[in-house]
Formats: C-alpha cells, structure tokens, sequence
C-alpha cells in the first residue's frame, strides 16, 4: 500500500517536474494548520514528508507571517503550543512583511503569485488556501495529511490547462488530445472508497478559522432562469462531498 501511494505521488511530481520544472531538491512550505495535523496524526513532519516525496535532500521552511500568526492564536487556544513549537523549528523564509505580518494564508498567496515562481510545494490543512491555489494559481504541488498520511493533490484542471511551457500556437485539437493524455498520466480516477468510517475528530483551530462558503454557480442560475429553464429542469447537486470535488480524498 505504502509503495502505490508513493507511486502515485511520483506521477504527481513528475506531472509538475514535466510541466512546471519543479524538480529536486524541493521546497516545502509548510504552515500552522499542517503542523496541528501532524501532531494529531503523529507525523514525523521532517522525516516523513522528503520520504514520501522521494527527495531526502528536501527543503522544508515557514514564513515569519507563519510562525507569527500561530503564536498569536496560541495565547487563545493552548492546543496550539505543540504547533507553535513545531513551525518555529523550520527555517524562516524571507517573505516580504518583515516588520508588518499579514495572516499566514495571505502571505502565502503572496508568495505564489499566479505561477509559483520560486516553485514550492506547500504543505496546507486550509481549504480557503488549498481552493485558492486550485483556483488561481498553476504549477503549485499542494501535500496535505490524509489521517497520518502526506497525502499530494492531484494537479488542478488550471495547472493541467495551463502548463508553462505549452507551446502556444497548437491547434485546439491538439490541445485536447495533450489534455487527455495528461489525465490518463495522472489518472481520474483518484477516488477509492473508503474503507474505514471516519472517527469523528475535533477540527483543526487553525484551518477553521475562516467562514468558508462555498461559491454556487449562481451565474449559471441565473442564466437558466433567463432562459426559462429553471422550472422545468431543476437539477439537484447532492452528491455528498462533491463540492470540493478537487481536493479528492484518497483512502490510504
Ligand atoms: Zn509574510
């Protein structure tokens, strides 16, 4: 089992080594919220992580926003001293809010940009931050725990969509075939049932912190009430755990 998972892990990467020239030694950028899972999930997060990645020689660091942040939230919740003394252990990258921190999540999306251009990995439990990356951002590899388990996520439809160094003059059929070709490497079919029913655990503090809703394609909506379409043809989205259809779980 141990070995499809790094497998699969192996094709994720090569997709972003392929596409995005993110290659070894990595470097992971690791926030509070995966530091709070590895301590629930008893993760070696220095040992751990460059084995599943297949690169001992992986960087692993933080930001000052980072270790600041969870600092703040310690003195509210003492569940995050273990956390607090994990994060600071790794090196501080240079994030540009030296002197005036801004919230861990935002730090990070700055230092992304829209195409990673210093090409981490990031290692996130925060599903704003993680839907953000999906959404916005291309040629980002995001680790996150499965249970105990380093877990990456499959590359976004954008990543897939918008490798850097597509050529740009193929012909849209061309690009089809090249799409379906990247997900037969990287595989759809990502899901497994789950074997096991999840116990029930407290959530994290520090990935809940934020309201998250969910945008609905209300646009989609309203463009089928125009069309007088929405009385006849109302279709139900209830499919549990469909929305975040990108940040599939894999069953370990
Ligand atoms: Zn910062």
């Amino acid at each position: 089992m141990k070995i499809r998972r790094q497998k699969k892990a192996q094709k994720i990467l090569g997709f972003y080594q392929h596409n995005f020239d993110i290659r070894p030694p990595y470097t992971v950028l690791l926030d509070g919220t995966f530091c709070y899972a590895a301590i629930e999930g008893k993760v070696k997060i220095a040992e751990d992580i460059p084995k599943y990645l297949g690169s001992l020689d992986t960087k692993l660091i933080t930001t000052q926003c980072i270790i600041l942040e969870v600092e703040q939230l310690r003195k509210l919740k003492r569940d995050l001293h273990g956390p607090y003394m994990i994060v600071k252990q790794f090196p501080v990258h240079v994030c540009g809010h030296e002197g005036k921190p801004v919230p861990a999540s935002s730090c990070i999306k700055s230092l992304l940009k829209k195409e990673n251009p210093k090409k981490y990995i990031i290692a996130s439990q925060d599903n704003e931050l993680r839907t953000h990356i999906h959404e916005c951002v291309t040629g980002t590899p995001v680790l996150y725990l499965h249970r105990s388990a380093p877990t990456l996520e499959k590359p976004s439809e954008k990543s897939q969509a918008d490798p850097l160094n597509a050529n740009k003059t193929i012909t849209t059929h061309e690009e089809k075939t090249l799409q379906s070709l990247k997900r037969k490497l990287i595989g759809e079919e990502e899901v497994e049932p789950e074997r096991r029913k999840k116990k029930k655990k407290n959530p994290n503090p520090l990935s809940c912190k934020k309201s998250k809703k969910v945008k609905k394609p209300q646009q989609q909506q309203q463009q089928e009430m125009k069309e007088g379409k929405s009385k006849r043809k109302r279709k139900k989205h209830k499919k549990p755990g469909a929305v975040h259809h990108h940040i599939q779980q894999e069953a370990s």
